[in-house]
């Protein structure tokens, strides 16, 4: 396993080598800790366009390999980046602050993706079309769409470059990624197994900020972005790419959960305690609001808050099984405690956390926090928090309270709780969400297409739909004589 405690040194990784950035670095310090965690480039548009030229290059040839050889190479890669779980873990809890553990497992779902897609690869099928005219046949096949750019966010750092990454190549397509300013040093590990695993040229990354990201969208050889991150930039990104390049936003919004008085109410406590909590609330699918049937809110809200008081925050580093570490940001910190604050403002009630943990400062460490009675104009409940808060409100009609949970700009994912068919199907049909899983917290599995609604974005990710996505049509008209 690689140190614990020496940073990380990344630099851009394109044509099978590394390469210096020409511009400063970027030190990216532990948010649990304040310690220099990774050093990376702050890339400029030269270093970009020779990463995009790599790519250019590479594509000629591995649009043409062989689907079951392409197979073979993200096999390849899965071994290598399974060699290197703890390394990549330790980087991904050192730079984003979530527990060894978690991090762990966010690296062994990735190299599930990657074995997944590798299968995938071999399932791309065209169709042929009869024709009115005697002698003809239309033959339709299915093409990859060119050098592509994968830009991610840092809550799954690892894990939201390996949907782009793997999707893209298995496909045929090469890819320029460009992680998060936040986690460059998980990124540099990947890209030592991409070097042992891949053709040069096929798999590239180059590091830097915002400005970077800008220079690689909209770079005229990039055929199609694939961009996970804040809504903000995604409609930055929609406004400055070429109005030719494909584009899929994965985005954020404010996912609400249903509990009703027909669940099975330890189970949706378990449930929203993982979902609200788990990452320190950072997830794009995180639970930020739930609504409760009036008969059992009493009850759930009091449960809710003892197992929220129950968590372990740590650091998750000295304490790799703790269930909450530190945040990421200072942004999203701070918009925590503006939320907690907002909440209590409009008269909902602290039922368990409410604050930072003073014993872990410099830390960014908040209390998994519960609010409960929390009015609908409360911040918390209508927007992103990104944070391990959420809010409690109770409902007493079925209707109304789907319009509540849809009344938010965004619908990337909603929870349902109950145990009655007749509320299972009304709720699961009448919520305007990309994803609603019922009776579970795990919204997104490798194998299903996962996609956000309105001001969530479009596009998909997993299942055959997060490979499709890197595909261009071809009509093939054939004149061949037979009758
Ligand atoms: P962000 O939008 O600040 O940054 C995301 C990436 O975009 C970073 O790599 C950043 O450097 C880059 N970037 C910034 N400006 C750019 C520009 N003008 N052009 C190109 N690239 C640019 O998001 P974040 O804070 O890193 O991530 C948190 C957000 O991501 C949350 O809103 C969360 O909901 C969302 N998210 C969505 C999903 C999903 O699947 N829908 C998954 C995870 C996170």
């Amino acid at each position: 396993m690689s140190s614990l405690t020496t940073p990380i040194t990344c630099r851009n990784f394109y044509a099978g080598t590394w390469h210096d950035g020409s511009g400063d670095v970027i030190e990216r310090k532990n948010p649990a800790t304040g310690e220099l965690a990774a050093i990376a480039p702050r890339s400029q548009a030269g270093d970009v366009d020779a990463a995009v030229q790599a790519a250019a290059e590479a594509f000629r040839t591995w649009r043409k390999t062989l689907p079951a050889e392409r197979a073979g190479y993200l096999h390849r890669l899965a071994e290598e980046c399974g060699r290197r779980v703890d390394d990549m873990a330790a980087a991904i809890t050192r730079e984003q602050g979530k527990p060894l553990n978690e991090a762990r497992g966010e690296v062994r779902k990735f190299v599930t993706a990657l074995r997944y897609y590798a299968e995938e690869a071999t399932r791309v099928f065209g169709r042929t079309i009869p024709n009115d005219v005697g002698g003809f046949l239309s033959i339709v096949q299915k093409e990859p769409i060119g050098p592509v750019a994968g830009i991610a966010p840092w809550n799954y750092p690892i894990e939201l470059i390996g949907w782009k990454l793997a999707g893209a190549t298995a496909a045929g397509c090469t890819i320029v990624i460009k992680p998060s300013e936040y986690t460059p040093g998980c990124a540099q590990i990947l890209s030592e197994c991409v070097q042992a695993a891949l053709p040069a040229g096929v798999v590239n990354f180059v590091y830097g900020d915002g400005g970077t990201g800008q220079a690689l969208v909209s770079h005229p050889k990039i055929t199609k972005v694939g961009f996970t991150g804040s809504a903000a930039t995604g409609q930055q990104i929609m406004r400055s790419v070429s109005g030719i390049t494909a584009l899929s936003l994965e985005l954020g919004g404010s996912c609400p959960m249903i509990v009703t008085a027909k669940a099975d109410l330890a189970a949706a406590v378990k449930g929203a305690t993982r979902r609200s909590f788990r990452n320190a609330g950072q997830i794009c699918i995180a639970i930020n609001r739930i609504y409760v049937e009036q008969p059992v809110y009493d009850e759930f809200v009091s449960e809710l808050a003892a197992a929220a008081d129950a968590l372990v925050v740590a650091d998750g580093i000295k304490d790799p099984d703790a269930d909450v570490g530190s945040m990421t940001i200072d942004e999203t910190f701070q918009r925590t405690l503006d939320h907690i604050a907002d909440a209590r403002k409009r008269g909902a009630s602290v039922v368990a956390g409410g604050d930072r943990i003073d014993e872990l400062a410099p830390g960014l460490f908040v209390r998994p926090t519960v609010v409960a009675d929390t009015p609908d104009d409360a911040l918390v409940m209508s927007e992103e928090t990104f944070g391990p808060l959420v809010g409690v409100a109770p409902f007493t009609d079925l209707d109304d309270v789907i319009a509540r949970a849809n009344g938010v700009p965004g619908g990337l994912a909603a929870y349902v709780y109950t145990q009655d068919t007749r509320e299972t199907f009304a709720l699961a049909s009448d919520l305007d969400f990309g994803n609603v899983a019922v009776n579970n917290v795990d919204a997104g599995i490798i194998n299903a297409p996962y996609g956000g609604r309105r001001e969530a974005g479009f596009g998909y990710e997993h299942g055959p739909e997060g490979l499709e996505s890197y595909l261009q049509l071809k009509h093939i008209r054939l004149h061949h004589g037979a009758r």
